[in-house]
């Protein structure tokens, strides 16, 4: 019996509520393709213990569980408030200080030393993730002062965002240039840059990257795409990125709420067109942080997520303090293999919006997915070494399961968040096709991705054969006792 594969791929942020061993052994056995290290939280002696024992159970699983980095960047947080919180009612008078004092209904503690120069009088000021406004009066050299125009429970450590500033912060601070420096040593899989601006902005990080670790080693870079600068830049940040993320809690502070599914929307189809795997962020199942089953709105909310396009799901406070991180984590994949039975089942072969044709990549890709949905093949393989092609072939979003092999776990860890794909790990770097397609056959029979007699296609590009580079494409079918591949035709 084959097993039934989820597409979807599954992040989970590590916090409190889940950073010991058997718990994260039963988030990877439930499905976490991925684990979040959320750099704004915790310290780095803590993450890197959640790093050791990921990377043990997921050898001990023989299962590659990505780990990603999310970095803080230019996030501004009110400080501790006397008793941890305070109610702010609507028409009082409160001061922003950059004043080492503890919070309280007048004054709330705030950082850096240097903020009230950026703020402009008249502007708002968003707290706890835009539940609380603020409209700024005046500002002195320590305080911004500020009528409150929403009021509401402001607990301590709560986020601050002002979209309208006189002049921006640096995107990739001091700190994060640290944390990543740490995440570096570590070998992160990834890298979440936070308020992302400017395509400038992933290319400070990735030179960062490259001044510091050798090219085999270099994590991928996630653009968190939460500003309203990311939008309007946003074309030239998913050709920059090698991944992006809908970070739909900022997204909708920084921008009216009621434009977070439009813009979703907007993200999540550029990146398919352009092939950049993109995950899709915050609130997933905001009810079950408390509760153990989820709300109609979140189940829907997810599917619709998936419908889209993205590529992965991410789960926030609902594995890190949340009291059901493992339901959290089985919820999303029944909804997300009732979802993509339904995604499927729609797929006509070009159901994308025409990526431009003429590069041949692009070309290639959507005739693999074709003559895979013609033969009726199971699988579709290729190495993952260069993932691109891959990455291009997942977009049409068809049947057959892609299959990406590498001998190299570190390979199959970045295929973690690229929706349809399985990384399976194969003995040695298979060099012919032939190998491709005996190695691959070998692997997914094992593996229970496909039984004798099923058909797969096996491709290769940017293959070097007697000086000329070329694409190689077989459709091959699992034969019985030997476990290898008959080719049908290439
Ligand atoms: P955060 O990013 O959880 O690091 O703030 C995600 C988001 O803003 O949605
Ligand atoms: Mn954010």
């Amino acid at each position: 019996m084959l097993s039934k594969i989820r597409r979807t791929k599954i992040v989970c942020t590590i916090g409190p509520a889940t950073s010991n061993r058997r718990i994260i052994e039963k988030l990877a056995r439930a499905g976490m393709d991925c684990a979040r290290l959320n750099f704004s939280h915790g310290n780095p002696a803590e993450h890197l213990r959640v790093i050791r024992e990921v990377r043990e159970i997921s050898k001990r699983l023989r299962s590659p569980i990505a780990i990603m980095q999310d970095l803080p960047g230019p996030k501004i947080r009110v400080g501790k408030i006397a008793g941890g919180s305070v109610e702010l009612r609507k028409g009082a008078t409160v001061a922003l200080t950059t004043s080492e004092t503890m919070g309280d209904s007048h004054k709330l503690p705030v950082g850096p030393k240097d903020l009230p120069k950026y703020v402009l009088p008249g502007s708002t000021i968003f707290l706890s993730d835009g539940s609380i406004r603020l409209r700024v009066s005046e500002t002195t050299d320590t305080d911004i002062i500020c009528k409150c125009e929403i009021g509401g429970l402001l607990l301590s450590g709560k986020g601050v965002n002002i979209p309208q500033l006189k002049q921006t912060f640096e995107t990739f601070t001091d700190r994060d240039k640290e944390f990543l420096s740490f995440g570096l040593e570590h070998g992160i899989d990834f890298v979440a840059v936070s308020f992302v601006r400017t395509a400038k902005d992933i290319r400070t990080v990735q030179s960062f990257i490259r001044e510091r670790s050798s090219e085999n080693k270099a994590p991928l870079v996630v653009a968190k795409i939460e500003k309203k600068d990311a939008i309007s830049n946003l074309d030239e940040i998913v050709r920059e990125s090698d991944a992006v993320m809908v970070a739909r809690g900022d997204l909708g502070v920084e921008n009216p709420v009621e434009e977070v599914p439009v813009l979703q929307k907007m993200v999540i189809s550029k990146c398919n067109a352009n092939a950049v795997p993109v995950i899709t962020a915050t609130q997933i199942l905001e009810s079950m942080v408390t509760n153990p089953s989820p709300t109609r709105a979140e189940v829907s909310d997810i599917a619709n997520a998936i419908f889209d396009g993205t590529d992965a799901l991410m789960l926030s406070e609902e594995t890190a303090v949340g009291k059901y991180p493992i339901e959290c984590v089985q919820v999303l994949d029944r909804v997300s293999l009732i979802a993509e039975e339904q995604l499927l089942s729609k797929a006509s072969g070009s159901n994308l919006e025409a990526p431009s044709f003429g590069r041949v990549q692009d070309a290639v890709s959507k005739a693999v997915s074709q003559i895979s949905v013609d033969v009726q093949a199971k699988a579709i393989v290729s190495p993952l070494d260069d993932g691109e092609l891959i990455q291009k072939i997942s977009r049409f979003r068809q049947g057959p399961v892609i299959v990406g092999i590498s001998d190299q776990e570190r390979i199959l860890r970045r295929g973690k968040i690229i929706w349809g794909l399985s990384p399976v790990r194969t003995r040695k770097t298979t060099t012919s096709l032939r190998d491709l397609l005996d190695t691959s056959v070998e692997a997914l029979l094992k593996e229970k991705i496909i039984k004798t007699g099923d058909r797969i296609v096996a491709v290769r590009d940017k293959l070097k054969l007697s000086r000329q580079t070329g694409i190689m494409l077989f459709v091959a079918e699992a034969t019985g006792k030997e476990r290898k591949a008959q080719t049908l035709a290439g």
